[in-house]
């Protein structure tokens, strides 16, 4: 965190207009793995994986979703599954237009009115990421777009009332970027993102049955392992059943099955899991002490698909010795809280950002 970040989010509070709700508007959590839409008066509406399908060869999107999330390693060569979001923000362009105008025609097509949006970002985006998320959401149809920054939504979605000037730590694991955000009069004070997230644990899984076991595992068999047996601690006090991997040998090709234990994955998973708790241990050393006090106080909000690592929390509470709480639904708490901030709707939404 610099002096200039904390000047640009000040700039952009400055320049925040109040959006008055009403019935219909569109929250959309677009994430590096999954996709959320909320929609006003009706609440979670649509879930996917953020993937788009494409043959290359005719130029054309196939699927998205878990329709195309189905195809990742066993496309034909003329197919290609894109992530469009990648470390949060939109990589490749066209290809999240086209998934956001799919999500967007799901929800609105019998209706006449086009919706206004309100897209989540994390905080660390730059101002030429920002233009493209707005110009997206306008490609998806929306009237007015409006962003609002994840660590905001979720420590709403927590019951935190943003506009005080207390402080509060929200630290989302998403699938491309851990993202540490302190937050005080409904805004961000300091933020800290590292490109260390779920996906580097699936990851090291991969690698860690490669090595040990002369066993390949695809992304999505590695993820399953990670959900199974995965754990930030070596030492668990309710310990998960063995994970059977099957795959085949790297070296004869002959299908293999070994069973993994989570104190082996604890194992595979420690160094990735320690550089998430040296950035949360160094933006800590860089908040405020006065916010710091009410971080002590307040304990720090996990979310994020990342926070149900097993022992993740306890690991965290232990060394820093500050409590730490899991989000409610942390793969949805993003997407909920801006859906509470929507229903707000006379109080209107000073917090947000255009
Ligand atoms: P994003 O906001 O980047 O789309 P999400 O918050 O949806 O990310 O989280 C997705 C990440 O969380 C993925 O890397 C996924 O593998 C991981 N994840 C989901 N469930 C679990 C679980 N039970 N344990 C550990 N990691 C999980
Ligand atoms: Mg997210």
């Amino acid at each position: 965190m610099n002096y200039d970040r904390r000047a640009y989010t000040a700039m952009r509070q400055i320049g925040a207009e109040k959006m008055v709700i009403y019935e219909r508007d569109i929250a959309v959590d677009m994430g590096t793995s999954n996709t959320l839409v909320y929609v006003q008066g009706k609440g979670l509406a649509l879930r996917e994986p953020t993937v788009v399908a494409v043959d290359k060869v005719k130029d054309k999107m196939l699927k998205i979703g878990e329709d195309a999330k189905k195809t990742l390693g066993r496309t034909p060569a003329n197919v290609v599954a894109i992530h469009p979001i990648k470390s949060g923000v939109i990589s490749d362009y066209d290809m999240a237009a086209l998934m956001l105008r799919e999500l967007v025609s799901r929800i609105t097509s019998f209706s006449l009115f086009k919706p206004r949006l309100l897209m989540c970002v994390p905080s660390s985006i730059t101002g030429v990421e920002e233009r493209a998320v707005i110009d997206a959401a306008i490609e998806a149809g929306a009237r007015k777009v409006y962003l609002v920054e994840t660590a905001v939504a979720t420590a709403i979605g927590a019951g935190v009332d943003i506009k005080k000037a207390d402080g509060h730590m929200v630290i989302d694991i998403g699938g491309g970027t851990t993202e540490i955000a302190v937050i005080s009069l409904g805004g961000i004070v300091t933020n800290k993102s590292i490109r260390i997230a779920g996906d580097d644990l699936t990851l090291d899984i991969q690698e860690h049955m490669r090595r040990q076991h002369n066993i390949k595992v695809g992304e999505i068999m590695a993820e399953r392992i990670k959900i199974g047996v995965g754990s930030a601690l070596a030492e668990l006090e309710t310990p998960p059943d063995d994970f059977i991997v099957q795959g085949p040998s790297i070296s004869t090709a002959l299908p293999l099955e070994v069973p993994v234990s989570y104190q082996e994955i604890a194992h595979a998973l420690e160094r990735s899991v320690a550089k998430i708790e040296a950035a949360v241990m160094s933006a800590l050393e860089q908040t405020p002490p006065e916010l710091y006090a009410d971080i002590v106080n307040n304990g720090i909000y996990l979310t994020g698909g990342g926070a149900l690592l097993r022992g993740l929390d306890k690991r965290l509470t232990d060394k820093i010795h500050i409590p730490f709480h899991i989000a409610e639904n942390p793969l949805h708490s993003v997407a909920i809280g801006t859906g509470i901030a929507l229903k707000n709707r006379n109080r209107g939404l000073p917090y947000l950002l255009r």
